[in-house]
């Protein structure tokens, strides 16, 4: 059974597509624009299986926020994370608070730990390598993923080192040159336009064919909640769709031809789109995370955590092969002689230390102001 293209704008890209030939920005638009969301998913999932089959990979991981405090609290309307050092709910962990943190890592199968946090005014790279040091000490078995473009340019910064040019793509291309590499993102679902969405990701694959350096892609839904701009947005309670968090995957998928992987993000789409999104060209599914902040900050009415055993079911549910792998894509493990039903590690997950979040108030108690990023959307909505 051949099936039928809705939207006949889309054949000269499905033409391209078994083609296996590079998208231009005007295809990258096209698929954004389609409401034809079965044949661009379909499509990916060609150009998907292409590199991977049926493969999907995960990481047994461990997220880490060290410290919440963050210079640019009041710049990143879009964050509900970050607080002032003096606010409400701002914490930095001492390097022992970390280290007990990371001891939940004993009662997971934990192979990484995934180290993201806020701009400290003080913290100086000292901590960061103490913690890195103390860390692989303490589980010598971890591979450590940390910190972000952004971070490291404070770090550079605090520390008098120059960072030249567009800070963010100059941090990635010396981490590549250094034979390190990184993941890039996108957060979409705010006030973003489809020619910014088909832009950025072109940036990504110019950088990408300079440097062959990004292992991942991976699409960050944007969500809403105690930040200013969900606030100023009137959007609070509400998420992005569905439709679109697929249509994200599937579109990364055939724009980023030359990058790996594309991974989704069940903390913020759910486990059940993340699971869709396996077949729209997705190939990578976020790891059991066991404490997750950032978006649970934001609103993300997810599950904290997923056991291991509940990746693997997920992954399979799908009709895909599990594939446990490192930060390098190495296989750990596969799961070949799986039982649904058995656990293969301690079902009840980790224990550790148990958080509450305290989220931040409303904006609009600590004084409003207009946001520079609203100018044109907001009046043009009014
Ligand atoms: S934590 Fe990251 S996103 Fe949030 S304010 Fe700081 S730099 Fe911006």
């Amino acid at each position: 059974m051949r099936l039928t293209i809705r939207d006949p704008t889309l054949s000269p890209i499905a033409e391209k597509v078994s083609r296996n030939e590079r998208l231009t920005r005007d295809d990258a638009l096209a698929l954004f624009g389609s409401p034809d969301l079965l044949t661009i998913g379909r499509l990916a999932d060609v150009a998907n299986r292409r590199s991977n089959g049926d493969r999907v990979f995960f990481a047994a991981n461990q997220h880490l926020n060290p410290t919440n405090v963050c210079v640019l609290r009041n710049t990143c309307v879009f964050c509900s994370f970050a607080r002032m050092p003096r606010e409400a709910g701002a914490y930095t962990r001492s390097l022992d608070d970390v280290f007990a943190e990371a001891d939940a890592a004993r009662d997971n199968p934990t192979r990484e730990f995934h180290i993201v946090g806020g701009l400290h005014p003080k913290l100086r790279l000292s901590y960061y390598l103490d913690m890195f040091r103390g860390l692989k000490q303490r589980h010598p078995g971890v591979q450590i993923k940390a910190l972000t473009a952004v971070e490291v340019a404070h770090l550079a910064r605090l520390e008098r080192m120059s960072v030249s040019g567009d800070e963010w793509l100059a941090v990635h291309r010396e981490a590549h040159a250094l034979g390190i590499p990184s993941n890039c993102t996108m957060l979409y679902g705010h006030v973003e336009t489809l020619e910014d969405r088909v832009d950025h990701l072109l940036a990504l694959r110019a950088l990408q064919d300079e440097t062959q350096g990004f292992l991942t892609y991976i699409p960050l839904a944007y969500h809403p909640d105690h930040n200013e701009l969900g606030e100023a947005l009137g959007r609070t309670g509400t998420a992005t769709s569905g439709f679109d968090d697929l249509k994200n995957i599937a579109v990364g998928r055939l724009v980023l031809d030359n990058v790996p992987h594309v991974k989704t993000h069940w903390p913020m789409v759910t486990p059940f789109i993340s699971q869709v999104a396996l077949t729209f060209g997705c190939d990578d599914l976020e790891g059991t995370v066991v404490f997750e902040r950032v978006y649970h900050e934001a609103g993300a009415g997810t599950p904290m955590w997923l056991s291991y055993d509940q990746i693997i079911a997920l992954i399979r549910g799908a009709g895909k092969e599990p594939v446990e792998r490192d930060s390098l894509y190495q296989t750990v493990r596969t799961f070949e002689d799986w039982a649904p039903g058995h656990a293969s590690v301690r079902p009840e997950g980790p224990e550790g230390p148990t958080f509450a979040i305290a989220h931040r108030p409303r904006a609009q108690a600590r004084g409003s102001r207009r946001l520079p990023v609203l100018s044109g959307v907001v009046d043009s909505a009014e």
